[in-house]
């Protein structure tokens, strides 16, 4: 076996010396067997809450209502959930009740795809009654019993299905397709961040190519938020090579394929539920790409941009023009290094010495008056020394 299951053995020879089954689950297994590489182990066990947080010592309640106990062993923490079935769905999402169970093969069931229904012991036997493991050989996306009944349950596995075509390079199977172009408009039903979440790991994907196209020939992105009737754009995003580029990159770009006013990008992605931290970067990095798309990057502009963005930025151009030049991100990132200073607080200059020095107020001159230094010093037009400064601005003042 490898890590990260090497380490989370003890985890699981504790509960079973305290009598309860427990096997790694989910993704981490299907990763495992795909040699992929994997973020976090899932635990799956016949202990129920209150009988996992008798056995360690530091656990924290993360999810109890669905089984899930956050357990803290050598510094590293485990999610243990326990068995359960999930009976009785309503609104096309929420199971209407969770019961834990002591059955592994009944909670295996209730999971999405084959390939997500397979548990490992700790001596790394497969228990794999829905034969996931052919699946994943077969690279096929298969639902656990019949498409249609499980899309009905929760129609966020809609989405999981092609997120998993982008992300694995997988195909669905067959039925399931079927029940896919079918069953699409429940997704009406489901909340915004669980629709986001899988978006967001569908367009970083591997194979975003075939999942667009699927999410086009299904009619399901008349079912995201913001997109309904956006055929076009998301026809237009399918050009570019989007190699490279990371979540909110992504944003970027399809956003520019939208083709919206920048008043239409914040309603778009508020819509989206993104946080409003990740909505002002991902503008900001839109108006650098517009103004990238007509000019090369001034020093003022690396400078205002910042390392990040600026990587974001390029990366965006070189996707969306199709230029090959793969050291200009490089490029202008060296030129960034140079830069004499990176930040305002790097200047030897404050809005108080400009106050004292001009016997003056602050007010809106004072905000000018210390950009333009600013990009004098970002220009090499001026040394970022406090003295010299104030002889320039005298001179300046005089003539
Ligand atoms: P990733 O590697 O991206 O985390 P994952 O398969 O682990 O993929 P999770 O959302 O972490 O996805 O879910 C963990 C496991 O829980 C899945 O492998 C699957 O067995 C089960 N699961 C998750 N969401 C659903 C769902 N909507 N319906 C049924 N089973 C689900
Ligand atoms: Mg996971």
């Amino acid at each position: 076996m490898i890590e990260p299951f090497l380490s989370a053995i003890p985890v699981l020879k504790r509960l079973e010396d305290a009598g309860y089954e427990a096997y790694f689950v989910g993704g981490s297994v299907r990763d495992f067997l795909l040699k992929r590489e994997i973020d976090d182990v899932d635990i799956a066990s016949a202990a129920t809450p209150a009988e996992v947080k008798g056995i360690f010592s530091k656990t924290v309640d993360i999810g109890i209502e669905h089984g899930t106990v956050l357990v803290l062993v050598n510094n590293e923490s485990y999610e243990i959930t326990t068995f359960r079935t999930e009976s009785e769905y309503l609104d096309y999402r929420r199971p209407k009740e969770v019961a834990f169970i002591r059955s592994l093969k009944e909670d295996l069931q209730r999971r999405d795809f084959t390939m997500n229904a397979i548990a490992m012991d700790r001596n790394g036997k497969l228990i794999d009654p829905f034969d996931g493991y052919s699946a994943i050989k077969e690279k096929k996306i298969q639902t656990v019993g019949r498409a249609s009944d499980r899309f009905q349950e929760d129609a966020l596995r809609m989405m999981r299905a092609v997120r998993f075509v982008s992300q694995l390079s997988f195909q669905i199977e067959e039925e399931t397709v079927k029940a896919l172009l079918k069953l699409v408009p429940l997704l009406e039903n489901i909340a915004v961040e669980r629709k986001r979440a899988e978006f967001e790991k569908l367009l970083v994907g591997k194979n975003l190519r075939n999942a667009l196209e699927i999410i086009l020939e299904t009619n399901l992105y008349s079912f995201l938020p913001g997109l309904n009737q956006q055929k076009k754009p998301l026809e237009e995003m399918l050009k570019f090579n989007c190699e490279g580029l990371n979540k909110n990159d992504m944003w970027t770009l399809l956003i520019y394929c939208l083709d919206i006013t920048e008043k239409a990008i914040e309603v778009f992605l508020r819509d989206w539920r993104l946080p409003l931290k990740e909505i002002r970067e991902i503008q900001q990095v839109f108006i650098l790409l517009k103004k990238r798309l007509q000019q090369e990057w001034t020093l003022y502009d690396l400078f205002s941009a910042g390392r990040d963005k600026i990587i974001s930025t390029e990366k965006l151009y070189l996707a969306l023009t199709g230029i090959k030049e793969t050291d200009s991100v490089d490029y202008w990132i060296h030129l960034y290094e140079t830069l004499p200073i990176k930040q305002r607080s790097e200047m030897n200059v404050t809005g108080t010495d400009l106050m004292d020095w001009f016997n003056k107020r602050g007010g809106p001159w004072l905000k000018e008056a210390l950009m333009k230094i600013e990009q004098k010093i970002v220009e090499g037009k001026a040394v970022n020394d406090k003295q010299k400064i104030k002889e320039m601005l005298m001179e300046c003042n005089l003539k």
